[in-house]
């Protein structure tokens, strides 16, 4: 999904080949500079240290990834401390549900990236995953859980993400619900976040492979859905899978986009309210591979 833009359209979602080379990486670079996202990124980074990157810190950044898929070669990048900041820097934006920044503390982002973007995974942007598709921005990441969550004490009972991705916000969301189930329409995108988890070993969350859009009746109700890709409108098989009191959250719109919370208010009375603008990548129908 992705969030943050502004850009020329044939620049984004960037692809995975174009930023994991070093020369690809400067473009993403590029990229992102002109992204409206960016405002963010760069705020980020800079409040990160308290000062304007040096030249040395830049040299280290750029430094090649590891040549395997090492997640350990990766770490001193990629450290706890990185993540706090990270965590802090999304407060700063405004989330201020503890439980949902305790989740985003926990859940090691750089895992669900290839290794050359590692470096990146607690800068506050989106950045491909493959197959035109992103993992989400951590601040809209949280504001989605949050929203969500809103007026719920402790942990939600059963949640729906339709569009697992990588994976990361499905695991974010197994912090904050008892049981977690999320659907992706890509196979290999399916496959690889099933990859990505495992070493995780999250033992309430479970993947399936299909088209989000007819959601999961088999598992529903559910106290809360979230979307990971906008379409015009919510899906309407959705409506049915809500809980009674249960919160959606979701994208919508076709170039200016904005999230949209319905609620169920009684069996058959749901109530809608438009929120923030955002940017994802397209809910699409069927499945794919
Ligand atoms: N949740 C991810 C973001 C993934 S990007 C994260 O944690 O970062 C959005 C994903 O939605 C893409 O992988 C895309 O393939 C998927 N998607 C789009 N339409 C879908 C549909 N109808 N059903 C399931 N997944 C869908």
């Amino acid at each position: 999904m992705s969030e943050g833009n502004g850009q020329p359209k044939k620049r984004f979602p960037l692809t995975l080949d174009l930023v994991t080379g070093l020369a690809g990486r400067r473009k993403a670079d590029a990229a992102a500079l002109n992204s409206r996202q960016t405002a963010t990124q760069n705020a980020a980074r800079h409040a990160s240290s308290g000062r304007p990157l040096t030249a040395a810190s830049r040299v280290h950044e750029m430094k090649p990834p590891p040549p395997a898929i090492d997640r350990m070669a990766n770490m001193p990048l990629v450290s706890e401390a990185v993540r706090k900041a990270m965590v802090q820097r999304v407060a700063q934006q405004g989330v201020r549900d503890p439980l949902v920044l305790a989740a985003l503390e926990q859940v090691p982002r750089h895992y669900f990236l290839e290794p050359g973007l590692a470096p990146q995974a607690y800068v506050d942007a989106s950045l491909p995953i493959g197959y035109h598709q992103t993992i989400s921005q951590p601040y809209i990441v949280a504001r989605m859980i949050e929203v969500m969550r809103e007026g719920v004490a402790g942990k939600l009972g059963r949640v729906l993400e339709i569009g697992t991705g990588c994976g990361y916000q499905a695991a974010v969301l197994a912090e904050v619900a008892d049981e977690v189930y999320s659907i992706e329409r890509i196979r290999p995108l399916h496959e690889r976040a099933r990859a990505n988890l495992r070493p995780l070993r999250i033992p309430n969350l479970r993947l399936h492979y299909g088209d989000g859009m007819l959601g999961l009746p088999q598992c529903g109700p559910f106290d809360g859905i979230i979307l990971a890709a906008a379409g015009l409108d919510v899906p309407q098989a959705l409506f049915d899978q809500m809980a009674i009191g249960g919160r959606l959250v979701a994208p919508v719109g076709a170039g200016e986009q904005r999230l949209k919370l319905i609620v169920r208010t009684r069996r058959n009375e749901w109530i809608a309210d438009m929120l923030e603008p955002c940017h994802f990548v397209p809910l699409r129908p069927g499945t794919f591979g």
